[in-house]
């Protein structure tokens, strides 16, 4: 699988097409855009096919068609869904998604199917696989949603962390300052006694 979660802005032009009968539509997401549904989808639901013209890798011109698009059936087939009337291209990677990319090498097709109930509003999103994480997604930092809530959870945790060494350092450094205070107390008690003492 070769196929890429960022997307041209040109795409936007196509946005008024959609058809608002279907379960989803495309819109803006945080890494650009991204199909949302529309309806609740139920999981085990076929949501859309992953549609394209289907290449060769055995014919030379079509092995050398490279795009964002590409999502290989095997070794020798892959369908280029770089073509404007295959909307499921908009679906971004997540670690954790509500669909599955069904891949039928035999049928050369692909379809995209709900593997949790998805609420309307929800973003429609797949594992893109281990290669294509390897490959383009951990260099530069996974930004689906399980991995922005892991980190969000780590830079709190981190904080957090900081915190409790400031407030020790604070405790410390006040305790201190009281020991000083104390000091300086006991000093004008002493005198003040002695001064009583004396009168
Ligand atoms: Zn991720």
């Amino acid at each position: 699988m070769r196929h890429w979660a960022s997307f041209a802005s040109s795409c936007l032009s196509i946005m008024p097409a959609i058809a608002s009968s279907k379960s989803y539509r495309v819109g803006r997401s945080k890494t650009g855009l991204g199909l949302f549904a529309t309806m609740p989808i139920k999981k085990g639901t076929r949501i859309i096919r992953y549609y394209g013209p289907i290449l060769d890798s055995r014919i030379p011109a079509h092995d050398a068609i490279e795009n964002k698009y590409l999502f290989e059936l095997n070794n020798r087939w892959t369908i280029d869904g770089s073509v404007r009337k295959n909307l499921a291209r908009y679906i971004n990677h997540s670690c954790r998604p509500n669909a599955e990319s069904d891949v039928r090498p035999r049928e050369r097709k692909v379809f995209i199917r709900a593997i949790k109930n998805i609420e309307p509003g929800d973003e429609i999103n797949y594992d893109y696989g281990t290669d294509y994480f390897k490959a383009y997604l951990k260099p530069i930092g996974c930004k689906c949603p399980s991995c922005e809530a892991k980190r969000k959870k780590q830079r709190a945790e981190a904080r957090a962390e900081r915190a409790k060494v400031k407030a020790r350092t604070e405790r410390k450094a006040k305790a201190g300052t009281k020991g000083a205070k104390k000091k300086k107390l006991n000093g004008h008690a002493f005198s003040k006694a002695n001064g009583r003492a004396r009168a």
